[in-house]
């Protein structure tokens, strides 16, 4: 199926949160800014109806309401706060970010939460600007089912909840990462009727036949969500506003947005649609241009809703997802996401370049840029994944040319690969100058 930079990984995906924070998203300033202006500092980040990646001053918007006196003082914490620091403004405005499982944190809720201090600390000293946790659907169920604590144990002092709080404080953006497909299981909430879910939604997949000449077999292991069920979407939409509410100022990330697996989805809701549409067997046609087609309707309209239920929300949350270098691999899995911001519905791609040779990840890198502009494209670099693993030299190497071809930005993966001194190395080389997170692109 795709290339060798995909990574399948059941329990924990692969991959890779941003509000695109404006300008306010600078190390320093932005707190200053929500102080001297009276705001609130904990509300959502506002964003900028400004399109493109360039960096800009605070908005004076934050300014206007103090008085004289407030401006001189304001002057006067901003001339201090920056003493003896780089100014972020010199940097390139991209972004850098990293990509973290919960399981990353312990489970005991003291020792959890003094791991997610000490996380967020060590990655914002390190000029990071972006993080991405991993979030089950699990996850947000175990916060008011304890029968789903066993598998989430870190939901039970809500870890999210801390992980948040934290990168708000040192200024980091949060984008949950999220997979509104796969990553399931038959215990998800998804599938359980107490949660409003529906056995029903599982997608089922053909296998090739075991013996020449057999017919094909038709499994149904629960690890997908069939997204042509209206009821289905309607139920991740619900759970992605949910997290909305419970974090403000997060944005979604979209975990690879599509199957985990080719030969998906021929549950009886797609048997009946296909055969309507084309007047053929989906079964016997599952590998046919007809049935890749078919299968990004479900996705697209997942993706479509998911937009417009963030577009009604003021700061309207970004919306990004992740996947592989090559839109036609991908598609053959739903995952449709040229399309997507061919139309303007992402704010960025990131796309997983994971390899360890540098000539690879110039090619990978340029054609996905190429394919997906002008939408913003962060690049993945693979520091281990289940596929291999990048030597340090050439991750640093890596980001340097992602930057040099013209990529917003990067996110490493993963947390669990990076040592402390990773990224001391990270700070002393790429990462030298403290970057603002890239502007939000509307
Ligand atoms: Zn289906």
């Amino acid at each position: 199926m795709i290339a060798e930079t995909v990574r399948h990984h059941v329990a924990e995906p692969e991959t890779p949160e941003a509000a695109l924070i404006p300008a306010q998203a600078s190390p320093v300033r932005p707190r200053l800014m929500f102080v001297a202006a009276g705001a609130n500092p904990d509300a959502p980040e506002a964003t900028s109806l400004l399109p493109g990646p360039t960096p800009v001053k605070p908005r004076s918007c934050f300014i206007r309401p103090a008085s004289r006196l407030a401006g001189g003082v304001l002057l006067l914490l901003l001339l201090f706060s920056t003493r003896g620091r780089a100014d972020p403004s010199d940097a390139p405005s991209e972004a850098r970010g990293i990509w973290v499982h919960l399981t990353h944190f312990n489970a005991d809720p003291v020792q959890g939460k003094a791991e997610v201090e000490a996380f967020v600390d060590r990655y914002a000293e390190a000029n990071f600007n972006l993080v991405l946790p991993w979030v089950l659907s699990e996850y947000m169920a175990a916060l008011t089912d304890p029968s789903y604590l066993d598998s989430q144990p870190t939901a039970k002092w809500d870890a999210l909840g801390a992980l948040v709080h934290s990168a708000r404080q040192h200024h980091l953006q949060v984008h949950f990462w999220y997979s509104f497909t796969y990553y399931k299981s038959p215990r998800s909430p998804e599938f359980n009727p107490e949660h409003g879910g529906n056995p029903a939604w599982a997608a089922r997949r053909v296998l090739p036949a075991k013996t020449p000449g057999q017919p094909p077999v038709v499994s149904a292991p629960m690890t997908d969500v069939c997204p042509m069920h209206p009821e289905a979407r309607a139920w991740q939409i619900k759970l992605l506003e949910a997290m909305l509410e419970r974090y403000p100022g997060i944005s979604i990330h979209i975990e690879e947005p599509g199957f985990g697996y080719p030969g998906s989805c021929v549950c009886d809701l797609c048997q009946s649609l296909f055969r309507k549409i084309y007047g053929t067997d989906l079964v016997e046609s599952i590998h046919t241009p007809q049935a890749e087609d078919f299968r990004c309707l479900g996705t697209t309209e997942l993706i479509r809703e998911l937009r417009a239920k963030l577009a009604s929300r003021t700061p309207r949350p970004c919306l990004s997802v992740n996947g592989g270098p090559l839109w036609r691999s991908d598609r053959q899995l739903g995952r449709d996401w040229k399309r997507w911001a061919d139309l303007g519905w992402l704010d960025y791609y990131a796309a997983q370049n994971y390899t360890d040779d540098p000539d690879r990840f110039t090619q990978l890198t340029r054609g996905v840029l190429q394919d997906l502009q002008p939408c913003p494209v962060f690049v993945g670099i693979g520091v281990k994944w289940s596929g291999g693993a990048t030597p340090l030299p050439t991750v640093l190497q890596e980001i340097e040319q992602a930057r040099k071809l013209g990529a917003s930005g990067v996110v490493l993966f993963s947390a669990t690969a990076l040592t402390a001194e990773d990224l001391a190395r990270l700070k002393a080389g790429p990462f030298r100058q403290p970057s603002l997170y890239p502007e939000a692109r509307r």
